[in-house]
């Protein structure tokens, strides 16, 4: 049997359903999932093998069950088998589980001996994969190994009616690990680690946490001044931070939270879940500057627990890094990497194995649409309807990276692993290749990479062919928007042919540009472009994505029809006029059709801001600042020419639009829902037009931009009054991060 069925009762699961039928036998697991020798009555058997796959538990997923009919060898009673140690590793390493409710109820009953215990987990909840070094998954093979079973814990492991039964990670204060409190010095503070490490938080310092997949750093939430210093020691000036709380009901207090954000929230994947805000929360204005929108998730871990009821309040939960590197997951790298940011550290000594940060989801039409893919998820593979003739490895893209490793029909993306910038992220990167090779047993014998020659995946594919061992490994360049719409497909187990509309920050296009606002006729194996925004400069090239006035200079330089543009940027009146003589100089500045760039100049235009900390955020504060009533489209819609063959949508109307509007004294909340309005018109009526050229009625959206709900609910609705099947992504995200999962499904689909 395959599936996610190791680390999950599946094998206490297994001996109950089989005792409860009176059927003898035995269960294990093996390198491939779980095996079931049972015998006795068919009859009986046929509600065995029906009841396996309906009440499966609850984290759970079965692929598959292959029966084989054996000779009865006259066994009585059924019993549970110790694993199988085999050299063909194709089973599954569950996600990192939320505590479950009877662990919580444990954990809160002064009469149960895991009352208060920091550790408490089962077979249906507890650290999974980040605590596994090997498969099979049994506890050797975990960074529980150190810690040996008391007599009591043991029995409930052996005992295969009890919750405990064969739960890897099982402990309690007797045997399991225990947590610490130390200064930024790394001596102890003594007292109990809980009360001191709420204290801390009380007197408005920084706390490091260890947490599942890593250390994060934490704050009083509603402390502004503490807020703000956490802000000043990161560095981080503007990035909202994640809010968590003890429950749903807390989480209430917050946020407007529907059924489906409740069930998203509460789940055992426990992600942050992005939702709209309050009016009066009592959290500090520094958590979420200038956002509508907060993100908020519930305490997963049973010290996450303890801690926010002794502290009695909500915390800003962050990952503990420094700027943009990944998350510290080592106890001996965290003192010196968070020594500055934290004044104290609730640690414990059970070690983590595999870093993941926590997952990120915004809720889109009753489901949870995935911005970052990490813990709880990962390494739950992506399956899709088809089979990779060869094992394929993704390297994926820079921003937002993750790879991923595919064979058979199934994908396993990494978790996120950040900004593939500097060497920290590179080594985290390499290192979890190797990771999930082992894991998984994938031998890669094809890797797919970005076009971009200079992105650090892009190097390392051409590395890996230079120093692998396995004789002729096959280097696939696959198209960054290609990459993308081949993502969304997979995403939704279809391979197309399809219209694509990938609109993101910036791609390397085929011929040498950047790319980033495209309508691709698009299947798994090619694609053509048929048409595009219209190619804009980026005076200064890179810094035009750090200050977005920049783009909104060159935008205005392409509509000379608009006279004085300087008022709507007097803040820059400076620099103005040397950028926009910049702009009129092709040959020194890049030249790109970015859907992400246009978003800038817009925000910049109204107001939102000049510069930005991180890529995108000043076309998400234009998505805050919009007017969610205003339903108007901006006067003139853009028109289009034909170059090449190619539709190119002229973008500069649209911003001319904007100036004029603005200049109506029309209020920019306006004015920004109206341009989201028309982007939403421009996408369906170019879809419209590629229809009747090809025939083609679905249409597939991914890409950065479309993480705006509001572009894609307007964008979503404008397509389905016109008649499209609109495909969008819930499994992997529309960002560089199901990058890697569109890389492997391009590769597939071209050595089948
Ligand atoms: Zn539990
Ligand atoms: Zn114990
Ligand atoms: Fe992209």
């Amino acid at each position: 049997m395959a599936g996610v069925v190791q680390g999950v009762g599946f094998r206490p699961f297994t001996h109950a359903l089989a005792s409860r039928l009176g059927l003898g036998g035995h269960v294990g697991n093996d390198g491939h999932g779980v095996f079931i020798d049972v015998e006795g009555p068919a009859a009986k058997i046929e509600v065995f093998l029906g009841d396996l796959r309906d009440q499966a538990p609850p984290m759970a997923v079965v692929d598959g069950i292959d029966v084989v009919a054996l000779p009865p060898l006259g066994v009585r009673g059924f019993r549970i088998g110790l694993s199988r140690r085999e050299d063909s590793r194709s089973t599954f390493v569950p996600p990192d589980s939320a505590t479950c409710t009877e662990c919580l109820r444990e954990l809160a009953d002064r009469a149960d001996r895991r009352f208060a215990h920091p550790f408490a987990n089962c077979t249906h909840c507890g650290p999974r994969f980040t605590i596994v070094r090997d498969i099979p998954y049994d506890r050797p093979a975990t960074t529980m190994s150190d810690f040996g079973m008391c007599p009591a814990c043991a029995a409930e492991y052996d005992d295969p009616v009890d919750r405990r039964f064969h739960a890897q990670p099982v402990c309690c204060p007797a045997c399991g690990p225990a947590l610490n409190l130390s200064d930024a010095a790394g001596a102890p503070i003594p007292g109990d680690p809980i009360a001191a490490a709420a204290q801390a938080l009380r007197r408005g310092e920084v706390l490091a946490v260890k947490g599942i997949g890593g250390f994060h750093l934490a704050v009083d939430a509603r402390a502004e001044a503490a807020v703000a210093e956490l802000r000043a020691r990161k560095h981080r000036s503007e990035k909202p931070f994640a809010v968590m709380v003890p429950s749903v009901r807390e989480a209430r207090r917050l946020c407007a939270v529907d059924e489906a954000a409740e069930r998203v929230l509460s789940s055992w994947r426990a992600p942050i879940v992005l939702l709209d805000r309050l009016e009066s929360t009592g959290l500090a204005p520094s958590v979420a500057p200038g956002n509508r929108q907060l993100g908020v998730l519930v305490a997963y871990t049973p010290m996450h627990h303890l801690l926010l009821r002794e502290f009695a309040g909500p915390i800003v939960l962050t990952s503990g890094n420094v700027a943009e590197e990944p998350i510290c997951h080592e106890d001996a790298e965290v003192l010196g990497a968070l020594s500055g940011i934290a004044d104290e550290f609730l640690g414990h000594d059970r070690e983590i194995h595999v870093r993941a940060d926590d997952s990120v989801v915004r809720m889109f039409r009753g489901l949870p649409m995935p911005l970052r893919r990490s813990r709880g998820y990962v390494p739950e593979p992506v399956r899709v309807p088809w089979e990779f003739p060869r094992a394929v490895l993704a390297c994926g893209a820079e921003l937002k990276s993750t790879f991923a490793l595919a064979r058979g029909r199934e994908v396993f993306v990494s978790q996120h692993i950040g900004d593939l910038e500097n060497f920290q992220t590179l080594r985290s990167f390499r290192a979890g290749v190797e990771h999930f090779r082992k894991l998984f047993g994938i031998d890669p014998q094809v890797v797919a990479h970005d076009l971009h020659p200079e992105y650090l995946s892009t190097k390392h594919a051409q590395h890996l062919m230079e120093t692998e061992l396995v004789p002729d490994i096959e280097l696939i360049g696959v198209q960054h928007h290609h990459a993308h719409i081949a993502a969304c497909l997979a995403d939704n187990e279809e391979a197309g042919p399809v219209l694509g509309v990938a609109f993101d920050g910036l791609g390397f296009g085929t011929d040498g540009t950047m790319w980033g606002g495209e309508f691709l006729i698009a299947d798994l194996a090619g694609f053509q472009r048929a048409a595009h925004l219209e190619p804009v400069a980026m005076p200064g090239g890179r810094a035009a994505i750090l200050q977005p006035w920049r783009m909104a200079a060159a935008f205005l330089r392409a509509c000379p029809d608009l006279d004085g543009p300087e008022p709507e940027l007097a803040q820059r009146r400076q620099n103005w006029r040397a950028v926009t003589e910049l702009a009129g100089h092709p040959e020194l500045c890049p030249r790109t059709s970015s859907a992400g760039r246009l978003f800038d100049a817009v925000a910049a235009l109204l107001g939102v801001r000049d510069q930005v900390g991180y890529e995108g955020q000043a076309a998400i504060e234009l998505e805050q600042l919009a007017d969610p009533g205003e339903t108007g489209e901006l006067g003139e819609p853009p028109g289009s020419v034909v170059d090449g063959g190619k539709l190119v949508l002229r973008s500069t109307d649209l911003v001319r639009s904007v100036v004029t509007e603005l200049r109506a004294g029309i209020p920019a909340p306006s004015v920004a829902a109206r341009f989201h309005n028309s982007v939403a018109r421009l996408i369906a009526e170019t879809c419209s037009l590629l229809r009747e050229s090809t025939g083609l009625s679905s249409v597939a959206l991914s890409g950065g931009v479309f993480q705006n709900a509001l572009l894609l609910n307007r964008a979503v609705t404008e397509l389905e009054h016109n008649g499209f099947r609109v495909l969008v992504h819930s499994r992997v995200p529309a960002n560089d991060g199901g990058i890697s999962l569109g890389q492997a499904v391009v590769a597939g689909a071209r050595i089948s």
